[in-house]
C-alpha cells in the first residue's frame, strides 16, 4: 500500500498478477487510487455487476485505464459472456466451471489471501474447494455478519459487511492429503505454475493422451461426481453437480485421481458404482451410465480419449457376461413374442 501523500494519478505501477482475478485487481486498483470504490470503477468501465464475464473491450478500457499492457490483463480475462465455454489461462472450460457466474458465490483461502493479498482466480472454479498449500477448505461464508461471501466493499481481504469481516482470520477446515493433492493436480493441469510438477504427472495417465489439459480436467471432474454419487444422476457424466451432492469437490477430484490412478480398473469400478444405484435391468443400466461418456469422448477431438473408449466398450462387453443382462434384441422379440399369444388367444 503506498503513503497516502503520494499524489500519482493512474495505475501507480499496479500491475495485474498473472494468478489473480479480474475483479481482484479492480479491487486492488480501485483501493490504491481512492478516487472512486471498486464497484464504481468497474460499472464505469463497462461490468453490469462486478462477478460477471465482460467483453475483451471492457478489459481493453481497464487496460487504457490502469495504464498496463492489455497482455497483462488477458490471462484474467474469462472469455466474452456470450461465449459457450470459459477462458481459464487459455485453456477453455465449460461455462458451469465458473462457480460466480450466478453472482453470489466468493470463495477464498484465509491464509494465501492474508500472504498475497489478492483473490486467485482458481478460487473461482466450481471445482476448487481446497488450497493444496495450506491443505484447508476454501471458506465461502463471513463469520462476522454469516452471510455467503461476494464482492462487496472496497477491500479483497475484508467481506465488506456492516460487521466488519476480516476474511484472512477465518479458521479454514483441514482438508485430507488425497484432497490436497487432486487439488493441486487439477490446478497444475489448468497451467498454476506452483503445481507443474503434479499436473505434468497427473497428464501423462493413460486416458489423457492425445488430450487437451482442459479436456483433461473436464474428464476428471465429471468422472468425480459419478464416483461419489450416492443415488442415480439425473444426468451421468455431468460436468454440473446440480445441487445434489454433500461431498465437496475437492473429494470427488480425489475419487476421479484414484480411478484415473488405477487405470483401467479403476474406471469400470466407478462406472459399476453408478449402474448399482439404477432400478432397471443391468443391460438398461450400462447404456444410462455410459453412454454419456461416450457422447463426451466423441468430441474429443485430436485422437484423444482412445483408452477411454476402450475401456468402455470393455466395460459393456464385460456386462453382457452378467445374470440379468438382457439385450436390446433380446427385448424386442419377447416383446413380439407376448404380441403373438396375445393374438392366439
Ligand atoms: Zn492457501
Ligand atoms: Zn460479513
Amino acid at each position: 500500500m503506498p503513503a497516502q501523500d503520494e499524489p500519482r494519478p493512474h495505475s501507480l505501477g499496479l500491475e495485474p498478477s498473472p494468478d489473480e482475478s479480474l475483479q481482484s485487481y479492480v479491487f486492488r486498483l480501485a483501493r490504491r487510487r481512492r478516487t472512486e470504490p471498486p464497484h464504481a470503477l468497474a460499472i464505469r468501465l463497462g461490468w453490469a455487476r462486478l462477478a460477471t464475464r465482460v467483453r475483451r473491450d471492457v478489459v481493453e478500457r481497464l487496460a487504457r485505464e490502469a495504464q498496463v499492457p492489455l497482455k497483462s490483463l488477458l490471462p484474467l480475462w474469462r472469455g466474452d459472456p456470450d461465449n459457450s465455454h470459459v477462458l481459464f489461462w487459455n485453456r477453455r472450460l465449460p461455462v458451469s466451471a465458473l462457480d460466480w457466474r450466478s453472482g453470489a458465490g466468493r470463495k477464498v483461502c484465509p491464509e494465501c489471501l492474508a500472504e498475497f493479498g489478492r483473490h486467485l482466480a482458481v478460487w473461482d472454479l466450481s471445482f476448487v474447494s481446497a488450497c493444496p498449500i495450506h491443505r484447508a477448505a476454501l471458506v465461502d461464508t463471513c463469520l462476522a455478519c454469516k452471510l455467503p461471501l461476494s464482492w462487496k466493499g472496497d477491500d479483497v481481504a475484508w467481506c465488506g459487511c456492516a460487521a466488519g469481516g476480516d476474511l484472512r482470520r477465518i479458521r479454514a477446515a483441514p482438508v485430507t492429503l488425497e484432497q490436497a493433492h487432486a487439488t493441486a493436480c487439477v490446478q497444475g493441469m489448468l497451467g498454476d505454475p506452483r503445481f507443474a510438477s503434479e499436473g505434468a504427472e497427473a497428464l501423462a495417465r493413460p486416458p489423457f493422451q492425445n488430450m487437451t489439459p482442459g479436456r483433461a480436467v473436464e474428464f476428471l471432474v465429471r468422472l468425480g461426481l459419478d464416483a461419489v454419487a450416492t443415488r442415480p444422476r439425473r444426468q451421468p457424466f455431468a460436468f454440473e453437480r446440480l445441487g445434489d451432492y454433500d461431498v465437496p469437490p475437492h473429494e470427488s477430484l480425489a475419487r476421479a485421481l484414484a480411478a484415473v490412478g488405477n487405470w483401467p480398473t479403476g474406471f469400470p469400478a466407478v462406472l459399476d458404482h453408478l449402474r448399482r444405484h439404477h432400478v432397471t435391468d443391468v443391460g438398461e443400466a450400462t447404456r444410462r451410465v455410459t453412454t454419456p461418456v461416450v457422447r463426451w469422448v466423441t468430441h474429443v477431438s485430436g485422437g484423444g480419449g482412445k483408452e477411454i473408449r476402450r475401456a468402455v466398450a470393455e466395460y459393456r462387453r464385460a456386462t453382457r457376461a452378467l445374470p440379468g443382462y438382457v439385450s436390446w434384441h433380446d427385448k424386442r422379440k419377447a416383446r413380439a413374442a407376448a404380441i403373438r399369444s396375445d393374438g392366439e388367444e
